[in-house]
């Protein structure tokens, strides 16, 4: 749906593929699954799907029913349900569109071996310490075995690191698959171990041409990192957030803007009205100050986000009015705004961002 209130969501499909090219780079011999679960971070997953189909080896994503709808669109590489299976009726899907699950959970196990058919392909997933899902590494020998005993042979031994992106890194749970890949039950299996922040930083959790990789946030030219920008990584930003100034006022010294008043007036100053709020999927906690860009000219928000408006300084932008274009992340007509920069400054990610921008938010593609 397009409206005629201005605010759209620009998806660039060109830089998606040019950042998969540098995932590409980084991952060497090993194969990529495009992590496209949550709608493509927002991005819309089979507009992303599409745009990445003579690229990627493979997918990976949570829902059966986008991977049965990614079939039927006629992708026929391996596609990884990152959280697995949750039902006993799924496995027949699994089965039937040739489908790659997470097993991470002994009652995932028993309902294999109640099904009359089952997933030929299948990552088992070691908790290596953020025990969030997964096996102990001394239960693994035991799952891999009563796997085969159900006739399950297309093992992947997949872990997720919980401090890629921070300066612990991956040492300690690396040490563990490696320690498992030495024993007789982690023997021979290929591994899927590094999403965006470890294929980045860590070489040595990329693995060979039998491994795969799980990149994610650096598809949509986000930064896993707090201290490295997205540019320095080589990536193009994705997803562009962009609207135009609904309103200009003129204030007076100490007037007060917005809902509770908390940006104040130092001298006589012009601000403007974007059309663009929390409803909208923009931060609600992005402080004054939070970047932004109108008439393509980087300034400052002002004042509380509301649920359709936010302010912003027009201080050194005299050019702008009514109708100017804003961009409040991304590449866009008002200027260039680092979507992570965003991020930092409302104290979350830009995973959070792109994912959060709401249905009603108009997106459209280029670039395909
Ligand atoms: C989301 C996810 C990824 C991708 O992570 P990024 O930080 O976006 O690269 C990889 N693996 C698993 C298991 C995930 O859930």
């Amino acid at each position: 749906m397009t409206t005629s209130r201005p605010i759209r969501a620009s998806i660039d499909l060109a830089a998606l593929r040019h950042n998969f090219a540098v995932a590409r780079r980084l991952a060497g011999a090993a194969k990529i699954w495009a992590v496209i679960k949550a709608d493509a971070y927002g991005h819309g997953q089979f507009q992303v799907a599409q745009a990445l189909y003579d690229l990627t080896d493979g997918y990976a994503l949570l829902e059966t029913e986008t991977a049965v709808a990614l079939r039927e669109r006629g992708h026929r590489q391996p596609i990884l349900l990152l959280e697995g299976f949750f039902a006993p009726e799924d496995i027949a899907a699994l089965v039937h569109f040739d489908l790659t699950p997470t097993l991470h959970h002994h009652t995932q196990l028993d309902m294999l071996a109640a099904a009359p058919k089952r997933p030929i392909s299948a990552c088992i997933k070691l908790n290596t310490g953020m025990n969030r899902l997964g096996f102990r590494p001394q239960e693994v020998g035991a799952v891999r075995q009563r796997l085969q005993e159900l006739g399950i042979h297309r093992l992947t031994l997949m872990n997720h690191f919980a401090e890629a992106d921070t300066s612990v890194g991956i040492r300690e749970p690396l040490l563990r698959v490696q320690q498992l890949r030495a024993s007789d039950a982690g023997a021979g299996l290929p591994v899927s171990l590094a999403n965006s922040a470890a294929l980045i930083r860590y070489p040595e959790s990329r693995g060979g041409a039998e491994d795969w990789v799980r990149p994610g946030i650096m598809l949509y030219g986000g930064s896993p990192f707090s201290d490295t920008t997205a540019a320095a990584i080589g990536l193009q930003p994705v997803m562009t957030l962009a609207s135009r100034l609904i309103g200009i006022q003129t204030l007076q010294v100490g007037e007060r803007v917005g809902y509770g008043g908390t940006f104040q007036t130092e001298k006589p100053m012009r601000i403007g009205i974007v059309a663009c709020g929390y409803a909208d999927g923009y931060p609600r906690h992005a402080p004054t100050g939070t970047p932004i860009a109108v008439a393509g000219v980087a300034t400052r928000t002002l004042g509380r986000v509301s649920m359709d408006m936010l302010a912003v300084d027009l201080g050194d932008i005299p050019q702008a009015k009514v109708g100017s274009p804003v961009t409040l992340w991304g590449v866009g007509e008002g200027g260039t705004v680092d979507a992570d920069a965003v991020a930092a400054a409302a104290g979350t990610i830009s995973y959070e961002l792109f994912c959060a921008v709401a249905p009603r938010v108009p997106r459209q593609w280029q670039g395909a």
